[in-house]
């Protein structure tokens, strides 16, 4: 077991490249746990007891609990959590402290490593049994199968050592406790692995998909995962009958902005935009940017709150782009609203895209919707 961990630490440094804090928690996980195995077993060599072997056990108690604890954080790394792993780290520093103070009685200090090692193994547990704050894989369930049949053996041996200490005097005794955790242990090493490399995977999996699916300059969503996202948001509207309307937005004489103050100057129009888009808005709005300085937003209500909505951006970059950008920035906009079940977020986009060409014919800053525009025409 110890040289299948020593393999898999090597390996995991060796092949994994250039990794994220997550990843590299695990790897000193690992690597940690492995040491702490070669020591223990180093114990073994020198005479029972002494100097060398407290040092040796000692520090082979730091490696494998702090060890777990870099797992943790790892863990809640991937779990989308701010990661600490406060309570598995100061486990790790009372077992080693009390186990290196108590090492003279064999029974106390195996049933007090173990029992800890245990709670620890518990706490990982319930950690990752508390729902993810991202969309993580199956690879949790592995892990947690693993780290409950490590926490289960632990136990037995903790319980063991301490109180049948005749039947379990040492590592090495021929006891079936000591077979079983051999057994195991090997089962778990292999399972752990595959659960980090998976988690690993899930990682970037999804790193790919925010990639493949937001515009790099202004976060907002990118036209391909807007159009999906909008076709449900539509079909959830249809079906319960509730209003929709699309608006569609083109910032005014963008170019002469980027030809006045610089390309750059234009980037940070752009991401202003969308925070402002963000920011008058209820949460449920979905965003993107269309195109160049074009964006559309999908936006539960009637035409009533998506006017309020127009406002409050207009009044919000009156104030804003002087200030954050030294300039006015201004757009205009076409909106409709869903007409029935057979709508489409593309029909909808023309109706949009055909009011947002009249508002710049009819001199820009300014946005139209379809009855306003009616009314215009009577
Ligand atoms: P109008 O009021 O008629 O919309 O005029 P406009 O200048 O905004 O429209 P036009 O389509 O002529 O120009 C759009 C400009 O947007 C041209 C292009 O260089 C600029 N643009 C598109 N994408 C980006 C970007 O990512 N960054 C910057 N800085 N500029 C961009
Ligand atoms: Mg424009
Ligand atoms: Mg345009």
């Amino acid at each position: 077991m110890t040289l299948s961990l020593l393999t898999m630490a090597v390996a995991l440094l060796a092949v994994m490249g250039k990794v994220n804090l997550a990843a590299r928690r695990a790897q000193l996980g690992i690597s940690l746990q492995a040491l702490g195995w070669v020591l223990l077993l180093s114990s073994g060599l020198v005479t029972a007891g002494g100097w060398e072997d407290r040092l040796l056990s000692t520090l082979s108690m730091a490696g494998i609990a702090v060890g777990l604890g870099c797992n943790a954080i790892a863990f809640d790394l991937w779990c989308g959590r701010v990661a600490v792993a406060r309570a598995p780290m100061a486990i790790a520093v009372v077992m080693t402290a009390g186990y290196c103070a108590g090492f003279d009685s064999y029974p106390f200090r195996v049933g007090w490593a173990n029992g800890l090692l245990t709670l620890q193994l518990a706490m990982v547990v319930v950690a990752l049994c508390r729902t993810p704050r991202v969309p993580v894989g199956r690879w949790r369930w592995l892990l947690v199968t693993s780290l409950l049949v490590q926490m289960a053996v632990t136990a037995a041996r903790g319980v063991l050592g301490a109180f049948y200490t005749e039947l379990f005097p040492n590592f090495f005794a021929p006891h079936p406790a000591n077979l079983l955790f051999a057994l195991a242990a090997n089962v778990t090493v292999v399972m752990s692995i595959v659960a980090i490399l998976l988690a690993h995977r899930d990682e970037a999996a999804r790193e790919l998909e925010r990639l493949a699916s937001t515009d790099g300059v202004t976060g907002a969503l990118n036209r391909r995962a807007w159009l999906l996202q909008g076709s449900e948001m539509l079909a959830h509207s249809q079906r319960l009958q509730e209003p929709l309307c699309l608006m569609l937005l083109d910032l005014d004489l963008f170019k002469e902005i980027n030809d006045t103050y610089g390309h750059e100057a234009g980037d940070r129009a752009l991401k202003l935009f969308v925070q402002g888009m963000d920011a008058v808005g209820g949460e449920r709005n979905l965003i993107c940017r269309y195109g160049g300085e074009e964006f559309s937003m999908l936006k539960r209500g009637d035409l009533t709150a998506i006017r309020a909505y127009d406002g409050r951006l207009r009044a919000w970059l009156t104030e804003a782009g002087p200030r954050e950008l030294g300039m006015q920035l201004s757009y205009s906009a076409g909106i409709a609203a869903v007409l029935n079940e057979r709508d489409t977020v593309e029909a909808m986009l023309r109706r949009a895209d055909s009011l947002l060409y009249s508002a710049k014919l009819l001199g820009r800053n300014r946005t139209l919707d379809e009855q306003a525009l009616e009314l215009g025409m009577e």
